[in-house]
């Protein structure tokens, strides 16, 4: 076996629960790819890890144990992560959650989520996906109801992002439940599915009294889920604004797929920059404006980033909000912590009174490594204005 030893920096943080190994505390390290015990300065055996490239860090403490990655370890992960969401099976009104998150279930680098009968895979780095075969052989086995497999690859390097991976094959596009409301999804089309499954609790809360009666704005809508809910939820009427031109399509299946026509939703393909000076001018109102931007977006005209311009979104919110509305405010940028998003909704609203009457983060299907607030990257807040 490979051995690391780590700075006394790192293995502070190993002891204090944090499982995502960062670049910066490992500095002139070489290897790549492979499984690793990590002992600490002083010798002292510490747990179990790999080392494998990602988006963010270089690889993950696993366990505190000398482990071997066999099938059965995985079962036993697996089962675990199963006997967690007893609740989500027992809804029959909710038929897609995830089944599996990274640090949260004790393996990072991977997430399954279930859509219907069929599971979808994300490998995060090259060393989990070199482990496919027997992730999928003990999934299979823990999981035997679930039909077949897709795989989204969310590292660099190979050829293509999304495959069918095992089993059956599902259709092209198909329907699920969430919250008692249907929505179109399709496992096999670039990284997206249609939906964004981390914000079913939000959804939740706009079918269940929060958009009744009101005229709602959705911002960075891609596919209107958020629209969709508020619908459902007594919703009067909707309008959807998201830059991107496939949105359209996407967004009238969610709707249609519910048997709502289309005559109090609008679909709006533009910068929402561009629609928060629209609205203005024409004099448009709304009771309940949801803003979920990407964490940083770059365009023709202009780059976003969510940690030095959410500001801007909630000032310009405010001229078109009615009086008493509500603001739904999301991010999902892990590098912001609660307290810096909050600073920027309080800098967006300026001297205009408000209440922040809740903070929704992660759902618990999402489970999340309580020891590395990082993990739990999504931040929601509810915001009341007194204007
Ligand atoms: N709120 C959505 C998810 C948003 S994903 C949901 O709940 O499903 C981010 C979306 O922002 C993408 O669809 C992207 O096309 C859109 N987007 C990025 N920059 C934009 C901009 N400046 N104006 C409008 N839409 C933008």
């Amino acid at each position: 076996m490979n051995i690391l030893t780590v700075s006394p920096f790192a293995e502070k943080k190993i002891k204090q629960g944090k499982q995502l190994l960062l670049a910066e505390d490992f500095p002139n390290i070489a290897e790549n790819n492979q499984l690793v015990y990590l002992y600490s300065q002083s010798k002292e055996f510490l747990g179990t890890g790999y080392l494998s490239s990602q988006n963010k860090g270089i690889g993950w403490f696993l366990s505190p144990k000398k482990q071997q990655l066999t099938v059965t370890y995985f079962q036993g992960l697996f089962e675990k992560a199963k006997a967690r969401r007893q609740s989500y099976y027992a809804n029959d009104l909710t038929t897609a959650f995830r089944l599996f998150n990274q640090d949260g279930d004790d393996f990072g680098g991977l997430t399954i989520d279930l859509y219907g009968d069929y599971a979808l895979f994300s490998w995060y780095n090259v060393f989990i996906y070199s482990l496919k075969d027997i992730i999928v052989e003990a999934f299979q086995t823990v999981f035997p109801e679930v039909l077949g497999g897709y795989e989204k690859i969310r590292f660099k390097g190979l050829d293509f992002e999304s495959d069918h991976l095992y089993g059956q094959e599902a259709a092209d596009t198909f329907t699920i439940l969430e919250n008692g409301v249907t929505y179109e999804v399709f496992l096999n089309d670039g990284l997206m599915t249609g939906i964004f499954l981390d914000q079913h609790e939000v959804r939740d809360g706009l079918v269940n009294g929060l958009a009744l009666g009101k005229s709602v704005l959705n911002m960075f809508s891609y596919t209107a889920a958020f629209s969709v809910a508020a619908a459902m939820g007594g919703a009067v009427e909707t309008t959807s604004v998201d830059l991107a031109k496939r949105s359209r399509e996407l967004s009238t299946a969610h709707f249609e797929a519910n048997g709502f026509s289309m005559e109090n939703h609008r679909l709006v393909v533009m910068d929402v920059f561009d629609y928060f000076k629209y609205a203005k001018k024409k004099g448009l109102f709304y009771d309940l404006i949801v803003i979920d931007p990407p964490s940083f977006a770059r365009n023709k005209k202009r780059t976003f980033s969510a940690n030095k311009d959410y500001h801007k979104l909630i000032a310009q919110s405010l001229d078109i909000l009615s009086e008493y509305g509500t603001i739904i405010a999301s991010t999902n940028a892990a590098n912001m912590t609660v307290q810096q998003f909050k600073k920027q909704l309080r800098k967006g609203l300026g001297d205009v009174s408000a209440d922040f009457v809740n903070l929704q983060q992660l759902p618990v299907d999402f489970a999340v490594n309580p020891n590395d607030p990082t993990s739990n990257y999504l931040k929601v807040y509810t915001i009341k204005v007194n204007k």
